[in-house]
Order: structure tokens, then C-alpha cells, then sequence
């Protein structure tokens, strides 16, 4: 018996439609004619979320088997008709790869996965590593796809949560899906281990707008709840379904460093910073403040207006504020370093303080100046306290320690909210996909 390892990235266009997970799941329906089996669940691997080129999240597949010897070439066949027939060649961004790998994945390709979550990789060097394995390698247009599709070979979901995906025709192009809001806030009711369905008002954040063949994901920890909560939910036109297991929501990108040097551009990182400046608003309703580590590197938090809410829990954050702050670091053409905020603890509030007069010990009256060092005169009864001085208030802090989080529909793909249990491996023995509804 031979394992095969089959994937694939870059087939779709943000504007004209498809989706490379849709792409997938055709493959898993015609790859089910071949003697192999899958090994594991399919994988949705997303890599790095600032990748310039990307056409939204980022995403590429692995569907990984087990069959009998020589079967590459008809897997080969299989794969490159499922592409030519779906990718959107037309686009510019589009740029179709597939690599198929055979046998145990190689440590080089476990190297790849890492490194595409935060760096920007160059293709020549990741099909080196692919011709190293011997892997088969079919690039389309720039062959771009390539990185993706070998990364997604060499992913490592040990961290992981599940999206079952349900998919209409690829020809289907409308933005609207005719989904009923009612059943989904049942669903996720009655399926808790189940996140990312509807926001805090009760509307649906797991439906795209866009015209690809993506009818609706949802999202959970655990594989038959989230199975079980995708059948509850009615929606027209099902023509099939996935259940992925995936590295969506568990920070895979995010870089724990020690210090702001540490920060490269189109990296994802998490560090301790204390606030060097007060939050302010700036043009297109962004906000910003300075931050300091203990070395004494500098730079700039940003948050931006997508994240509503977000932006509004910073605002009462201060200078002398201790937090660790999770972000992207933009690229050069920004000046100096900026990390665009993806969600931020307070780990540790400064004492902000305040001066004022105090009452008169005669009357209980206000208190003035009556000149530099000169004491305080009483505004009501006249008292004249020559030694008195104004007292230090502690302001109380409208903000607490802890955790400060966008409302789920700024969430990106990989962004892990607190809200989600440990990790932990579920029992799960139905299928991984199918026709029609699940
Ligand atoms: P979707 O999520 O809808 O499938 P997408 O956002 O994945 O679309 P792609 O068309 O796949 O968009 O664009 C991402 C491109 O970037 C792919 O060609 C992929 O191979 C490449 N890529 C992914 N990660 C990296 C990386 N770290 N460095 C360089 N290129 C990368």
C-alpha cells in the first residue's frame, strides 16, 4: 500500500467565483473511483493572512491516501482535468498549483508549512524542496500556487478545528444564498461547540456574499457537532458538503518574540509591550497608539475600522498600560513599524492620577489657590490653610485586565478567540464529505 498526499492552491478569482475548497470537494468525488481510501480527515490549510497576493483567505487543501501501488498517474489525470475544468484562468491572480507527494511527509515539508504561515516564501525554493522529495509538481500560469499547495502538504494540524462547508454549483454566481437565518440561530444554539455562525445580534457571519460556490461554512471544535449543526440549518440548492479539518482559528500564524526587533514585515506576532502614547483617532476612523518593549524599541499599534468595537475597547487604554498585543506588521512602504492589531490583553494597568483641591476642614467648602505655594483659601466660608496643597486622586480605569477582542465579524481565518476550549483530538467516525445535503 502507498500513502499519496494530494493538493492544491490557487484556482479561484475573488471577482469572477470558485473556490479552491469547492475544487477539493469535487476532487474528493472523483478521486472516491480510485482503490485508495482516505487516510485522514480532508485539510483546509490557511497560510500566512498578509500574503500580498492572496485572493482572500489565503487557503489551500491536502486530501491525504491510502491505496494500492501505481496509482499516481491516474490521480494525476484525475486532478489536472478537475483543475483545467474549474480554476479561473481568466484572472490574473489565479495561478493554479498541484503537488502530489508520496510516502511519509518529509520534515522539509513540515519547514515550508511554518515558514508560509509567516514569512513570504519564494517558489524556487520551495520547488526545490519538492524535487528534493521527489514530489510531483504541476504548476499553472506563474506556477504561484505551487507554495501553497506544498505548504498544505506539509501541514501540521495538531492544533486544529472543523468547518463543514456546504457548496452549490460553481455555475451558481449570485452574491444572495437563500439560507434561513432562523434554523442557523437554532443550530448554533443547540450546537455550542460551534462558533463564528451569527454575531451578538443574531445575524448570520458565516454566510459569503461573494458569487462563489460557498453556500455557508460553520465552524466548531468538534466533528459531529459541526456536522450536525450544518443539517440543521435549511439553505437552497446544497449540490454538496464537506467537513474540513483545519488550522482556521488557532493562531498558527501568530509568532510568540521576545522583543519588537523581532518583527519583520508580512509576519503575524504576539510580544509584551507597555503604551508609550495615548490612543487617538485618525483619518478613516483607525486608531493608533505607541508602544515601548523593555529594551526600549518602539512602535505603532494600529486598529482599524473594520474591527468596530474593538477600536472603541482601546480607546480607554493610557500610557504605563502593560499588554500583550497580537497582530500583523505591515509591510516596508509603511513607515517605521506598525502591527495591526488583532487582539490585545491588558495585562497590567497604570495608575493614572489626578491633583485637586482639597474640601475646607472648617465648612466642607471648595477650596482655591491663593497664589504659587501659597496655600488655599475656602470659596465658601473664607478659611485661609497657608501649609494646605492640592491631593492625588487615583482615577478609576475604564478599562479592566484581560482580554480585549473584535466582534466575530472581524475576525480573520486564523484568529483564535478566547472563547474557544483547549485543543483536544474528538472521536468522529461518519463521512468527511458527500452529495447533495449532509
Ligand atoms: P481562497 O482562500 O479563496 O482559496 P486564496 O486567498 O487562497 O483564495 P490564492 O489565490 O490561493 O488565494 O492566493 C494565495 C497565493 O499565495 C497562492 O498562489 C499561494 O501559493 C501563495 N502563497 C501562500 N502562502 C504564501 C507565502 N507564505 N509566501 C508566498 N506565497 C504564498
Amino acid at each position: 500500500m502507498t500513502i499519496y498526499h494530494v493538493a492544491v492552491d490557487s484556482t479561484d478569482s475573488a471577482t469572477l467565483g470558485m473556490c479552491t475548497t469547492y475544487l477539493g470537494a469535487v476532487l474528493l468525488d472523483r478521486l472516491s473511483e480510485l482503490p485508495m481510501e482516505l487516510l485522514s480527515p480532508p485539510e483546509l490549510v490557511r497560510l500566512n493572512p498578509n500574503v500580498p497576493w492572496k485572493t482572500r483567505g489565503n487557503g489551500a487543501f491536502c486530501l491525504r491516501y491510502e491505496g494500492e501501488e501505481g496509482l499516481l498517474d491516474e490521480i494525476l489525470f484525475i486532478a489536472e482535468n478537475v483543475i483545467w475544468d474549474l480554476s479561473v484562468f481568466e484572472d490574473p491572480q489565479t495561478n493554479p498549483g498541484l503537488v502530489i507527494l508520496k510516502g511519509q511527509v518529509p520534515t522539509s515539508f513540515r519547514d515550508i508549512y511554518h515558514r508560509a504561515l509567516h514569512e513570504i516564501l519564494d517558489l524556487d525554493a520551495v520547488k526545490e524542496v519538492g524535487n528534493s522529495a521527489n514530489a510531483f509538481m504541476k504548476g499553472w500560469k506563474n506556477e504561484r500556487g505551487l507554495i501553497g499547495a506544498l505548504a498544505a502538504v506539509g501541514a501540521d494540524l495538531s492544533l486544529h478545528t472543523y468547518e463543514a462547508m456546504l457548496y452549490r454549483p460553481a455555475a451558481v454566481k449570485d452574491r444572495k444564498r437563500q439560507v434561513d437565518a432562523k434554523t442557523l440561530r437554532e443550530a448554533s444554539k443547540r450546537y455550542p461547540s460551534t462558533f463564528f455562525n451569527v454575531d451578538a445580534a443574531g445575524n448570520p457571519v458565516c454566510i459569503p456574499h461573494s458569487p462563489c460556490p460557498v453556500i455557508l461554512g460553520i465552524r466548531g471544535i468538534d466533528p459531529s457537532d459541526t456536522l450536525e449543526a450544518s443539517r440543521m440549518v435549511k439553505a437552497d440548492g446544497i449540490e454538496r458538503w464537506v467537513l474540513w479539518k483545519t488550522n482556521q482559528h488557532t493562531d498558527a500564524h501568530i509568532e510568540y518574540v521576545k522583543d519588537l526587533t523581532s518583527l519583520r514585515p508580512f509576519s503575524s506576532i504576539s510580544t509584551e509591550v507597555t503604551i508609550s502614547s495615548p490612543p487617538v483617532y485618525r483619518e478613516g476612523g483607525h486608531l493608533f497608539f505607541d508602544v515601548i518593549d523593555p529594551q526600549g524599541n518602539t512602535a505603532t499599534c494600529a486598529a482599524y475600522e473594520p474591527t468596530k468595537g474593538f477600536r472603541k475597547n482601546l480607546t480607554a487604554l493610557a500610557p504605563g498600560d502593560k499588554l500583550r498585543v497580537w497582530g500583523s506588521v505591515r509591510s516596508e512602504d509603511v513607515p517605521g513599524i506598525t502591527i495591526n492589531l488583532e487582539k490585545v490583553e491588558v495585562r497590567e494597568l497604570a495608575i493614572l492620577k489626578t491633583l485637586s483641591n482639597p474640601r475646607c476642614p472648617k465648612c466642607g467648602g471648595p477650596t482655591e489657590s491663593m497664589g504659587r505655594d501659597q496655600g488655599l483659601r475656602c470659596k465658601r466660608c473664607g478659611f485661609r490653610g497657608a501649609g494646605m496643597e492640592p491631593v492625588e486622586n487615583i482615577m478609576e480605569r475604564e478599562v479592566k485586565p484581560g482580554l480585549i477582542e473584535p466582534p466575530p465579524d472581524a475576525w480573520r481565518h486564523l484568529f483564535r478567540p478566547s472563547c474557544l476550549p483547549a485543543n483536544k483530538e474528538r472521536e468522529y467516525a461518519g463521512s468527511w464529505w458527500g452529495s447533495g445535503a449532509p
